[in-house]
């Protein structure tokens, strides 16, 4: 019997926006995948001195922006876990969640994945799971391709890439936007927008 492939989505999502949805779909589509989960990091490891947004909002905006596509879901993982939110800890998790019986995609920008090397475990996540960079088009990748140089070939097959123009649409851009009363409709989903104006976030 096949394995069943999932993509995991993983990101702050602060907050989620079209460029991640599209991003998820593609990576469905090309992979073949039969769901993707999107998981929002609870406490990133490597943001200890920048403010992220509560979790909770974080959690509750992907969760009503996956609404509208049956094969997408959202998965509180990282939120519930105490402490650092390592990507090994979570596909570890997800892996025993389907017996082994599953392929995990993670699925996350490139700027993050250009980074690999730093993460805890890198190694075994390397033979755990394969990792889609998502990039936008003229994404200059020469530079990580040398950083990860240093990977092995078996390695380095692990990591696909992918170009998604939607992903011009930042979260930065959209934090700065709210800032300064510019219009963000038409960049996120609409529930997204009304949770984001109701809840007086990024102001
Ligand atoms: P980030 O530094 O906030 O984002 C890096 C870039 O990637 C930004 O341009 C971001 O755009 C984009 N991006 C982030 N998630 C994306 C997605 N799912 N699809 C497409 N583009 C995406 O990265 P991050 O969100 O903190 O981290 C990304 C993932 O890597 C998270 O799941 C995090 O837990 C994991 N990570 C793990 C470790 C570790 O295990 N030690 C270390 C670092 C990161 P937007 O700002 O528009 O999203």
């Amino acid at each position: 019997m096949s394995k069943i492939k999932i993509g995991l989505m993983g990101g702050t999502f602060d907050p989620v926006h079209y460029g991640h949805m599209v991003t998820a779909e593609a990576a469905r589509y090309e992979f073949q995948l039969d769901k993707v989960i999107f998981v929002p990091s609870g406490h990133p490891p490597h943001k200890a001195g920048s403010p992220v947004t509560g979790a909770e909002h974080r959690y509750f905006m992907t969760a009503l922006a996956v609404t509208s596509n049956p094969n997408f879901e959202v998965s509180k993982v990282e939120i519930d876990r105490v402490g650092p939110s390592y990507t090994v800890d979570t596909i570890k998790y997800f892996l025993d969640q389907y017996h082994g019986e599953a392929e995990v995609y993670f699925i996350t920008g490139v700027d993050a994945i250009r980074e690999i090397l730093t993460w805890r475990k890198v190694e075994d996540l390397l033979e755990l799971c394969y990792f889609i960079a998502a990039t936008r088009p003229g994404y200059q990748l020469w530079e990580m391709h040398q950083r990860l140089s240093v990977l092995l070939s078996h390695q380095l097959e692990r990591i696909k890439t992918m170009e998604v123009p939607a992903l011009a649409i930042s979260s930065t851009d959209i934090r700065n936007r709210v800032r300064k009363g510019r219009p963000i409709k038409y960049l996120l989903p609409e529930l997204v927008e009304s949770y984001i104006i109701k809840n007086k976030l990024y102001l």
